[in-house]
């Protein structure tokens, strides 16, 4: 079994410095071209460098406001990694449909995982719509034939499953950044053996785990000792 490397792609301009943090909100909320002298996507490129050097594959999940620049989609057909979407305006199936088509039509590619922006509560941006549904997302995931939810719990330990129409839901990730982590049970040497028997989620935002070289580390170690891989 391996890792099933999840990133959510969720700022484009990344957080520091504080111009760039301000570039990322503008783009969230209203709009800023994708420029890549400003950094556009640097955190995330870093890390499919990573990635590809290692030959471990991952899935990205894409907001409208974080959309794979050509260096990006360059380093994702390298590294033969997989596209999704990053759900941001859950409103309805309408709005669901709306941003699965925007990111197809902007990558030439079917997508077929979906990932929810926000597990509840805080709304990020104009576009989000903040409560976390999973129910919902499962329905109109397999409504539109597409093959994976990714979920927000944060208890890695829940198993995933797969229906007859080889839909697969993980509805739990190991989150990477201890926020989002019970730090004392699910420990790095924990999801090294049980990665052993299952397949688990990992969990990163690229800007987070580059600015905390503990991050970085842990990272670069479950690279080394796991098999990842992708479903489709
Ligand atoms: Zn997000």
């Amino acid at each position: 079994m391996a890792l099933i490397i999840r990133i959510d792609v969720d700022r484009p301009y990344g957080k520091r410095p504080i111009l760039r943090h301000l570039l990322s909100r503008l783009s969230s909320d209203f709009y800023f071209p994708k420029i890549e002298i400003l950094g556009y996507l640097k955190e995330l490129r870093i890390i499919l460098q990573m990635l590809n050097e290692r030959k471990a594959r991952a899935y990205l999940f894409f907001r409208r406001c974080t959309l794979p620049s050509e260096a990006v989609l360059k380093l994702i057909t390298q590294g033969n990694h997989k596209i999704g979407l990053h759900l941001e305006n859950s409103r309805s199936f309408n709005s669901f449909v709306i941003e699965k088509k925007m990111l197809e039509r902007h990558t030439g590619k079917s997508i077929l995982a979906v990932s929810k922006h926000g597990s509840g509560g805080a709304k990020y941006g104009l576009y989000h719509y903040a409560p976390y549904e999973p129910d919902k997302y499962m329905e109109w995931a397999r409504q539109s034939r597409m093959k994976l939810f990714l979920g927000n719990l944060e208890d890695p330990s829940i198993k995933s499953s797969v229906d007859e129409a080889g839909f697969h839901v993980f509805p739990s990730a190991f989150w990477l950044e201890p926020a989002w982590r019970d730090t004392k049970k699910f420990t790095v040497d924990w999801l090294l053996a049980e990665a052993k028997s299952s397949d688990i989620v990992l969990l990163i935002h690229p800007e987070n785990v580059l600015a905390d070289p503990t991050l970085i580390e842990k990272f670069k170690r479950l690279l080394l000792s796991l098999e990842t891989r992708t479903l489709e």
